[in-house]
């Protein structure tokens, strides 16, 4: 695990935890650092107090040593002291001996270790001591005239370990001359301001491994396991000075089972090999040792708990709780709480207060953008219901005339699905012919202006086209447009037929129903308006009357039907015989036919004229009862002149072609007669 991923999963009560150990661990290290440092200074000084003591302690021993060399010496220089004469030899040795108590005994051993006298009496032949043997074989085998040290041995009167010296004697005397050391007498250690200290002496000898004195007395209990003389061989004591045989130090638990540290130094002066041990119980030195650290330990745990809570405690609430406030506050947010506001109190880090108001800025924010939202959202809701639901096509456009959505009543208006048609221009889905339509409405909406009941038609799915009405406005300064177009085919069908009907009856109300040409009616105004026209332009107009001749008597002779007939006929000649579309042929009345003439002059009024008096002698129809056995017209012509003034020229102008069609009939019929030209009222006049 890095320390990354370590630090992922830890929150800030964590982290917090984690530092405040991190600053209080060197402080504990500290602590225990010192009470240790204390530990071994109160150690070594203590040691170094127990090595003098011991140096001091050791002078007694080695003082006894030094007794008992002299002992020996003065022994050596008595005459009766050797191996002839051996009650003279005990009496000089037990004199030497009285007043002396650090001495048990003193002998004279023969060249083969047997004793030969010896202050307490003893037999020669009882003499089995074998360290006393080897003293003495020692000590003659040395050649020297020093001091030789024998072995721990217990001592066969008094039951103590001891230890003999010895030294030859004269050699004219041969056999050697020994005496055992009483380590009873030693100075007790015990003995002044020591008993306070706990300290204890013990004479031990590392090379039989025998504790030789022990002082303070080792408790009875104790004695009889552990008698003196008892091996000390295993113990850490002897291990020590057998280790170190110029002295030292060394934490051993004592023969009477108390732990101590012992100092130990070897005996100076005759080559004794004993050492001696000064120690003091572990508990003794480290007492005020131990009460000291207890009581750092106890002010320590103390103090650092109350530093521990009081960290805690100001770092969880000015930065654990805080922070824990902010991040739910934050998660609420996310949540869209978006009405939810945090108050940080005016004593929290001037950062959090910082970030506390920012993120309430942040929740009003939010909330107006939410309210913002819901609004949009509710009113694309109802737009979409209304779009998606209403038969109008509803389209976006942008400012190219593209669509960018179009609602689905597309698909029963124009057979095509919404996608069909974004992204297509409707000037594309428009018929050839309405092109200049769409483009004319595209620019109003561009410039801002809305339209209204515009009208084209839209290409079908199926192949044929649509009529369409739209509407519209634009928004966004003409970028967007929104139309709405309405189906109007079926309406547009009705239009259709009812414009054709009216179409049928205006024909119908300027139109003789026997002879196709226009009636009376249409006539009059046709009459006013071409005369109004032909004045504006300058040009003359012509007014013809044409009257079948002899039409009674046909009516009488053939029948009406074939009057009918005949008149049809008459008319489509008459009719056929004019050259210009602007020419109007008129049923003026009964078998009557006024033809206008607009832009005709007196000229072209008589070959038109002629013309039609030609074309209905043409058409040859038999007329027994005619005088020219054909039907015939006659025709009396009028012209009107552009100049002038003419307030009644129409009226004017019928009265003037009548009186020329009368004066035609009155001439013999079948031909022309001409009216006057009139120039206006006053020529009327
Ligand atoms: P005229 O040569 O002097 O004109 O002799 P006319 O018999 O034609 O005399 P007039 O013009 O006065 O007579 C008109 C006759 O035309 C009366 C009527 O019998 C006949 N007529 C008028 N209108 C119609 C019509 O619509 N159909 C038929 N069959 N006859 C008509
Ligand atoms: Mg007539
Ligand atoms: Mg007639």
């Amino acid at each position: 695990m890095t320390v990354t991923s370590f630090l992922q999963g830890v929150g800030a009560r964590m982290r917090l935890i984690i530092l405040i150990v991190l600053a209080v661990l060197p402080l504990g290290g500290l602590i225990v650092y010192g009470l240790i440092a204390n530990y071994e200074t109160t150690l070594r000084l203590a040691s170094d107090d127990l090595m003098r003591t011991a140096s001091m302690a050791a002078k007694d021993p080695e003082g006894l040593f030094e007794n008992a060399r002299s002992m020996l010496l003065a022994a050596k220089a008595e005459d009766t002291v050797g191996l002839s004469d051996r009650e003279a030899c005990q009496a000089s040795l037990q004199m030497l001996l009285a007043g002396n108590p650090q001495f048990l005994a003193m002998g004279v051993l023969d060249e083969s270790g047997s004793i030969s006298c010896h202050s307490s009496g003893l037999r020669p032949s009882l003499n089995t001591d074998p360290s006393v043997v080897g003293l003495a074989l020692r000590t003659l085998a040395s050649q020297a005239t020093g001091m030789v040290v024998g072995d721990f041995m217990i001592d066969r009167r008094t039951g103590q370990p001891t230890v003999a010296v010895a030294i030859r004697l004269a050699p004219d005397r041969r056999g050697v001359v020994f005496v055992s050391l009483n380590f009873e007498r030693l100075t007790k250690v015990a003995e002044g301001g020591a008993s306070a200290a706990g300290l204890s002496m013990t004479l031990v000898h590392p090379g039989a491994g025998r504790m030789m004195t022990h002082d303070p007395p080792i408790p009875r209990e104790v004695e009889t396991l552990l008698p003196f003389g008892t091996t000390l061989v295993g113990s850490r004591l002897v291990a020590a000075m057998a280790a170190q045989p110029t002295g030292g130090i060394v934490e051993a638990e004592g023969p009477d089972g108390i732990e101590r540290v012992y100092a130990f130094v070897p005996l100076r002066g005759a080559e004794t090999g004993m050492m001696l041990a000064i120690g003091q119980p572990r508990a003794v030195i480290m007492g005020p040792q131990t009460r000291t650290a207890w009581m750092m330990g106890i002010i320590g745990v103390a103090v650092l708990t109350l530093v521990l809570g009081a960290v805690w405690w100001i770092g969880l609430i000015s930065q654990v709780r805080p922070i824990e406030r902010l991040t739910r506050f934050a998660q609420r947010l996310e949540g869209r709480e978006n009405e939810a506001r945090i108050e940080m109190e005016a004593w929290q880090p001037p950062e959090l207060r910082t970030l506390g108001r920012t993120l309430n800025a942040a929740a009003v924010r939010l909330d107006a953008a939410r309210r913002a939202e819901e609004a949009v959202a509710a009113s694309e809701s109802r737009f979409r219901l209304l779009a998606e639901n209403t038969a109008d096509l509803i389209a976006i456009l942008d400012a190219d005339g593209v669509p960018t959505f179009v609602s689905p009543a597309s698909k029963c208006i124009v057979g095509r699905d919404p996608q069909e048609l974004i992204g297509r221009p409707i000037r594309e889905t428009a018929h050839p012919d309405d092109g200049a339509a769409v483009d004319g409405m595209l620019d109003t909406l561009r410039s801002g202006g809305a339209v209204a009941d515009v009208r084209y038609r839209m290409a079908h799915q199926a192949g044929h086209f649509v009529w369409v009405e739209v509407s519209g406005r634009s928004y966004d300064d003409g970028a967007r447009m929104t139309l709405s177009a309405r189906d109007i085919t079926r309406r547009r069908g009705v239009e259709m037929e009812l414009e054709q009907a009216n179409r049928v009856l205006a024909e119908l109300a300027t139109t003789d129903g026997l002879t196709g040409l226009a009636n009376r009616r249409s006539f009059d105004a046709s009459l006013d308006r071409e005369i109004a026209r032909c004045r504006r332009d300058g040009v003359d107009l012509t007014l013809l009357f044409i009257d079948i001749d002899r039409f009674k008597l046909f009516n009488d002779s053939y029948g009406h039907l074939a009057g009918d007939e005949c008149l049809r006929r008459v008319s489509k000649a008459v009719r056929d015989a004019m050259r210009r579309p602007a020419d109007i042929a008129a049923r003026y009345g009964g078998e009557e036919i006024a033809v206008i003439l607009p832009g005709t002059n007196a000229a072209g009024a008589s070959n038109r004229a002629n013309r039609i008096v030609e074309a209905v002698r043409e058409l040859a129809v038999p007329h027994l009862l005619s005088e020219h056995g054909i039907v015939t017209v006659s025709v009396g012509t009028a012209v009107l002149r552009p100049s002038g003034s003419l307030q009644h020229a129409a009226s004017d102008l019928i009265g003037e072609a009548d009186v020329a069609l009368y004066a035609a009939k009155k001439a013999g019929r079948d031909r022309v007669v001409e009216g006057r030209q009139l120039a206006g009222a006053r020529d009327l006049a």
